[in-house]
């Protein structure tokens, strides 16, 4: 894989740590547990966004770029990643927020990653209704901004296009290197999937070296079918822009939708106890909306046996521990 010959800044540090979940591991009674801390990666509290835009604002800086165009959600990490990222090379950025969750007052719309946007300098130009055409958005916005004079690059949601994606085909390059370094077999690696450039990345980076590892991506939005099929047009893209041979494989691309709950950024009892759990057993702050959910897959499916007591299986933490700030009544409600 010649990861090497696309443009790539230095964001984050890397490889980030991987390492062992003891009391987890201990307190579920098997398999054994690893953590890949991508919460880690350095870049305003870390991030799996921060491995994409590692390729994505090299490429905006390729392409003479001015100003960064994204949008998210309220709490969106991606946003705040985009922010600080662009911040680091001198970059303006311009931001969309879709108002997809409205529940959880004064909190959600102005701490946690909120709060942070405005610290790194963003500039959020408007406030949507859920379910807006976010992409269209930025599209009219970067057209607004070219008449202007300006030369903007507009990275899609959750960084999730073919060249964002291969910061986790690093990343699975990342994890076998540690792998192999710490004599550690993995039999699984599970993670939260939302707008599926990190399960297409690690699908397409793992399939290139043939390790032949499963990889189980727990959906915190759409349901199964629908999730399987754009993380697999992803990972057929990124399987192209990486010049590999043949077609990429259908059957690699496994997602589960059942710990959605009532949507995207609706917290569930089980995320809230994988909050606690990984708290107070380990030391470890997920967050409410992704790792939370995948956390909570994760321990649902252990204890309904679908491991092996022997397996070692692997969460890639994918960060997002500042939201926790914007569900503050929520946390305080469930103690
Ligand atoms: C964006 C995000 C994810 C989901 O990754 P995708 O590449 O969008 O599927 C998971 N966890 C956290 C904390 C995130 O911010």
């Amino acid at each position: 894989m010649h990861l090497a010959r696309f443009p790539r800044l230095s964001l984050g540090q890397f490889p980030t740590p991987l390492e062992a979940l003891p009391n987890l591991s201990r307190f579920l009674g098997g398999p054994t547990l690893y953590i890949k801390r991508d919460d880690n990666t350095g870049l305003a509290s870390g991030g799996n966004k921060t491995r994409k835009l590692e390729f994505l604002l090299a490429d905006a800086v390729r392409q003479g770029a001015d100003v960064v165009i994204t949008q998210g959600a309220t709490q969106s990490n991606h946003v705040r990643q985009t922010i600080a990222g662009a911040a680091k090379i001198g970059l303006k950025t311009q931001i969309l927020l879709e108002r997809r969750v409205e529940k959880f007052g004064e909190d959600y719309q102005r701490s946690g990653n909120v709060l942070l946007d405005n610290l790194l300098g963003g500039t959020v130009v408007d406030h949507l209704p859920a379910g807006t055409d976010m992409q269209q958005a930025m599209e009219t916005l970067a057209d607004t901004l070219r008449a202007q004079g300006h030369k903007p690059y507009v990275i899609p949601g959750g960084g999730s296009n073919p060249i964002g994606a291969l910061g986790y085909v690093a990343c699975a390059e990342e994890l076998l290197y540690q792998s192999s370094q710490q004599r550690l077999r993995i039999d699984r690696i599970v993670h939260a999937t939302g707008s599926t450039g990190t399960q297409a990345g690690l699908l397409a980076g793992l399939e290139a070296t043939n390790s032949g590892i499963p990889v189980l991506g727990i959906s915190v939005r759409a349901p199964r079918a629908k999730q399987e099929e754009n993380v697999y047009a992803l990972a057929a893209r990124t399987w192209q822009l990486l010049g590999a041979r043949g077609e990429f494989p259908r059957d690699r691309v496994v997602v589960n939708s059942d710990y959605v709950g009532e949507g995207y950024g609706l917290p569930t009892s089980g995320t809230l106890e994988a909050l606690r759990l990984l708290a107070q057993l380990e030391g470890i702050l997920l967050d409410p909306v992704y790792t939370g959910k995948g956390m909570a897959g994760l321990i649902d499916l252990i204890r309904k046996g679908l491991f092996k007591k022997d397996e070692h299986v692997v969460f890639i933490h994918t960060g997002g521990s500042a939201g926790l700030f914007g569900y503050r009544q929520l946390l305080e409600q469930q103690g």
